[in-house]
């Protein structure tokens, strides 16, 4: 099969241009091939940045920074200071599918007449065993988790499954990257909110000087905390969700 034949890459190398980002790369045409960098990098002499092969780039994506697994590959915190070239246009998709996997597929997907998202209520209706409960929220609430959950600092993907009361993201607001349906880390930080509330860990509101103190948090707590692990008072997704039960001053 040749690259054209694969109608998203088609369609991908077809609206790339000079230069396109795609969430956190930057991706550079220069002749035939294609150049890709970290999009903070963009600035950096390539002789500065370390070269690294497509076989590399899945390996880059396992950990941020500071060494900590990343569970969402599309979360901000893509690591920098790399750079690699794909030869070709089948180069490029492999290398893409290793930064974001199956965000081509999707993005081609989303392009369609009728796109194949779903909403908060058919997806966790689905769910099966201790999945079910994340059913239980009210659309108020569901809405909540979402917002905590997709925001922009913890996830590129710009969410086009929909919840009531809560517009879709723009690729303006998040990257070209769509999301089509609810992820395993927003079923997951689902359930344990509706665990939290059956248990009483769930305040109702919280004051303006808490919500002061959990945006002091939140702007501190960084990466430090596993994405996954929100058990954690520090937890940025748990601390999202808080702030948005302040009370007015
Ligand atoms: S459900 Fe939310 S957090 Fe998960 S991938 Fe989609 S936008 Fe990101």
């Amino acid at each position: 099969m040749t690259a054209f034949e694969n109608p998203a890459l088609a369609a991908f190398a077809a609206q790339l241009g000079a230069e396109l980002v795609f969430a956190q790369v930057l991706i550079r045409r220069d002749g035939t091939s294609f150049a890709l960098r970290h999009i903070e990098d963009a600035g950096a002499l390539a002789e500065s940045l370390r070269t690294i092969a497509i076989e590399e780039l899945r390996a880059l994506t396992q950990t941020t920074e500071a060494g900590a697994f990343r569970p969402l590959k599309s979360a901000p915190n893509l690591r920098r200071g790399w750079f690699a070239r794909a030869t070709n246009i089948t180069e490029l998709g492999t290398a893409l599918d290793r930064l974001y996997p199956g965000a081509l597929a999707d993005w081609f997907a989303a392009r369609a007449a009728q796109p194949p998202v779903t909403s908060y209520r058919e997806f966790t209706a689905r769910q099966t065993g201790m999945y079910r409960i994340t059913t239980f929220p009210d659309d108020p609430r569901a809405a909540q988790i979402t917002r905590a959950c997709c925001d922009a600092r913890f996830c590129l993907k710009r969410r086009l499954w929909t919840v009531p009361s809560l517009p879709t993201d723009t690729a303006a607001d998040k990257s070209l990257i769509p999301c089509l349906e609810p992820c395993a880390l927003l079923l997951e930080f689902a359930r344990k909110v509706v665990r939290w509330e059956q248990e009483g860990e769930l305040p109702s509101t919280v004051s303006p000087e808490e919500a002061r103190q959990l945006r002091e948090k939140l702007n501190q707590t960084g990466s430090s905390v596993r994405a996954a692990d929100f058990e954690s008072p520090e937890n940025p997704r748990r601390l999202a969700l808080l702030q948005q039960l302040a009370t007015r001053d």
